[in-house]
């Protein structure tokens, strides 16, 4: 089964060819992060048509690298929500264009259930059930995977992602957009128990995350540096920072696979490149027996072949799309 998968639902346009699921035939990513970094974050409006301008040439190159053509494959997969709406649009419509014109089948996929399959194209072994640690740039949930396509939400954020966090901690503390991997990179100078930032729980729901706490206590902190005109040590700000975080979401990822009983731990969303993150994880597995799966990289952050591998498990069930399908850009996990 040959799958053409299109991401549109931020500022990577980006299409690939999945072949029975766990195979990579093309993998095209065109970010636009040199263009948003103007702004210091994504600008909804400017994606959209940023996407349109180049999400043929993307299909094109998927294709091509893939020595395939449009009439070999079996289904057209695309990202519907969540996501900027204008965002999502293009590749929806895109990828209905290319459906409706070749007659195959469409498939609408969830962006989170896309990150999660992610962890499927390079671990060959890995079958559900398990349990996903998911930390992007808009999403903090811990997710039981039950089977393929169904999740049950087990925790999430209450406030800021945590990828949200490091992008606004980051832009503070003068590293610019996209945060995350500048404050990985420089954490890796800095003392991670230089400065004391909160550890937050939500009271009554212990597989909860919430992040706004210490992301103020970070401006604080820094605005305090400031009054005294003392100075301020970036990397060790982004080293105790990035472990206040890391802290949270390990102890409440180890826990909660304990009490639901889970022997296998994932991780996704572009926050699993984290390397501190991917560290203390690793030692928290080792050490409660856990076996745990993170995607590289490339894989972490948004692409097209993780909503191919989605698409095709979606597929063997039979799922096929109308010609109504719309952007949805708060579509819940698990719903259709
Ligand atoms: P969502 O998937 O929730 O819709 P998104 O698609 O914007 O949001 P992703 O592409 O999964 O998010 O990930 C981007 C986020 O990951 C950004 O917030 C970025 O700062 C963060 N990120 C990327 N690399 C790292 C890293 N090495 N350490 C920490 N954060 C990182
Ligand atoms: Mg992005
Ligand atoms: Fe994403």
């Amino acid at each position: 089964v040959l799958i053409l998968a299109i991401e549109s639902s931020c500022d990577e346009t980006a299409a690939a060819v999945v072949k029975n699921g766990r195979q990579v035939l093309s993998n095209i990513i065109s970010s636009q992060i040199d263009i948003h970094t103007l702004y210091g974050g994504v600008v909804p409006e400017i994606a959209s048509r940023k996407h349109i301008e180049r999400i043929n040439q993307v299909i094109e190159k998927a294709l091509v690298d893939a020595g395939v053509t449009l009439s070999d494959i079996d289904a057209v997969a695309v990202t519907y929500g969540p996501g900027l709406v204008g965002a999502l649009l293009v590749g929806v419509a895109e990828a209905k264009a290319i459906a409706f014109a070749t007659g195959k089948r469409l498939i609408g996929v969830h962006h989170i259930e896309g990150h999660i399959a992610a962890n499927l194209i390079e671990h060959k072994e890995l079958e559900p059930p398990f349990f996903s640690l998911v930390v992007s740039g808009g999403h903090s949930h811990l997710v039981k995977v039950k089977d393929y396509g169904e999740f049950e939400i087990i925790g999430r954020t209450r406030d800021d992602a945590a990828g949200e966090a490091f992008d606004k901690v980051a832009r503070a503390i003068g590293l610019g957009y996209p945060g995350g991997p500048k404050i990985d990179k420089v954490a890796k100078e800095g003392n991670p128990e230089a400065i004391e930032f909160p550890r937050a729980s939500v009271g009554d729901s212990p597989y909860d995350f919430s992040f706004s706490g210490v992301k103020s206590a970070v401006l604080n902190y820094i605005n305090g540096q400031k009054m005294k005109d003392a100075k301020i040590n970036v990397p060790d700000v982004a080293a105790s920072f990035q472990k206040a975080v890391t802290d949270v979401l390990v102890s409440h990822t180890i826990q909660a696979a304990k009490d639901y009983d889970m022997k296998t731990i994932t991780m996704a969303g572009g926050v699993a490149s984290n390397s501190a993150l991917r560290q203390a994880m690793k030692t928290a597995c080792a050490e409660n027996g856990f076996k745990l799966y993170y995607p590289s990289p490339v894989y972490c952050t948004d692409n097209a072949v993780m909503i191919g591998v989605a698409a095709y498990y979606e597929y063997l069930k039979g799922v096929s799309d109308g010609w109504n399908l719309n952007a949805v850009p708060n579509l819940k996990l698990g719903e259709r």
